[in-house]
């Protein structure tokens, strides 16, 4: 008999939390003496642009609510542990915490904190001799709590709890994860089946549009979904955002090596009916139909410059770097075709004939192209990921007039896209 999947709204703090974990018997496998780890989303920080975090972190408010549950039930060995994306130099988890409240929450409760990212990791393997390093916390636990976001994502469609884990892995496997060869879901999906969460929590008091980080559209939704088998809980997100196990490939895998059903219909759902609170919302983001820009270009008019559409090979790291590129091609254009530049990231792009130079972001792409004929003339950014700084040099030497200041602008309005909104409550961020 499949673990049944709690939907809950949101209405106050914990009881909300509270009945959501009752509802799917959350805590039937729970004991006071428990090693217990929490494992929220807190996927990156950005000091300079700061990162809206409307269904891009997990809410303080909820985290909170599960710590004053947890110790409720007796619990008093808990750890929250997160290894964040570092886009910006020396800027990660630690900042995060401190950044959302969880420096606060150590103090009041007496929790752990623990980047993952620094801690000691074990290794597992898949597909024969593919290895994953997984940060020790996250496996030597009695009971690990994963405590995603309710968002989709333009390379894996949904960003739930199986996608969570992948912030449990070592950098270095974060990066194998995008590897051409297995590639990015396939590769994930083993996470779960290492770390073998026993309680998935879903945040979906906003649930976020073609996340991740700073450019995705924020809904509030009031939501709360939970369950012991974290398919069941994906399977409930996912089809909340109007999504089927079908058409979500890191589920199939998933279900396919563990037996398990990827049909919502086989799993029994509690509290909320699902189809009143289904909002379908897009994942993808629009590309030129000749390759060579996001939507926008063609709308505009833009010319002469390519950059073809990130893959899943495109790392989080890169992949700031990679939006930048493109807002920076924007900024360059002046109503004239522009140089005859085409601009590549990621690990597998190749480069098409027909331009005359040929930027290159981050050391992955160099080694993808190095013998590739189509190219005239290269420019090299490397780094892993390339600095910014650089990014913009390149453009600049491939004979883009581009402005950073046009950038800085952009990402200044998408810091601030929620502010003085109704129901966009940066309280629920604190501690
Ligand atoms: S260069 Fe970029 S795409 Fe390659 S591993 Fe580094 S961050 Fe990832």
């Amino acid at each position: 008999m499949p673990a049944p999947v709690s939907i809950q709204k949101y209405e106050s703090s914990p009881d909300s939390l509270q009945k959501a974990v009752e509802l799917c018997h959350g805590f039937k496998n729970l004991k006071p003496s428990d090693r217990v780890v929490i494992k929220p989303n807190l996927v990156a920080w950005d000091d300079q642009f700061p990162i809206a975090p409307f269904g891009v972190y997990t809410t303080t408010r909820l985290v909170e609510d599960l710590i004053i549950c947890l110790k409720d039930f007796g619990c008093s060995d808990i750890t929250i542990g997160e290894g964040s994306v570092v886009i910006k130099k020396g800027i990660g988890t630690a900042e995060a915490f401190a950044g959302l409240g969880y420096t606060a929450l150590e103090k009041k409760y007496g929790v752990r904190l623990v980047d993952f990212n620094k801690s000691n990791s074990k290794i597992f393997t898949y597909q024969g001799d593919r290895e994953l390093l997984i940060a020790e916390e996250a496996v030597a636990c009695d009971f690990f709590i994963d405590f995603p976001v309710l968002k989709t994502h333009g390379q894996t469609k949904v960003s739930l709890g199986m996608k969570n884990l992948k912030g449990c892995l070592k950098q270095k496997s974060k990066r194998q994860c995008h590897n051409p060869e297995s590639g990015l879901e396939f590769s994930f999906s083993h996470v779960a089946e290492f770390v073998k969460p026993a309680l998935t929590i879903i945040d979906g008091i906003y649930a976020l549009e073609k996340g991740a980080l700073h450019f995705g559209k924020a809904y509030r939704k009031d939501l709360i979904i939970a369950s012991t088998d974290i398919l069941a809980a994906d399977l409930a997100g996912a089809k909340l955002m109007g999504y089927d196990g079908s058409d979500i490939a890191h589920f199939q895998y998933y279900a396919e090596r563990t037996g398990k059903s990827f049909d919502l219909g086989d799993y029994e759902i509690k509290g909320e009916k699902i189809d009143d609170h289904i909002q379908p919302l897009k994942w993808d983001w629009t590309w030129t139909e000749d390759n060579t820009g996001p939507g926008i270009f063609a709308k505009l008019g833009v010319t002469g410059v390519a950059l073809p559409k990130y893959d899943d090979t495109l790392c989080s790291g890169c992949s700031p770097i990679a939006n930048m590129s493109n807002i920076l091609a924007l900024s360059a254009f002046k109503g004239k075709p522009l140089p005859k530049v085409e601009i590549l990231n990621g690990k597998k792009m190749q480069a098409r004939p027909g331009y005359d130079k040929t930027v290159l972001l981050g050391n992955c792409i160099i080694r993808a192209n190095k013998d590739n004929p189509n190219i005239n003339q290269a420019v090299k950014v490397k780094g892993c990921p390339p600095a910014e700084n650089d990014v913009v040099e390149a453009m600049k030497a491939a004979g883009l007039d581009v402005n950073i200041l046009a950038y800085h602008g952009y990402m200044k309005q998408q810091a601030e896209k929620y502010q003085d909104k109704e129901g966009y409550d940066p309280a629920l961020f604190t501690a």
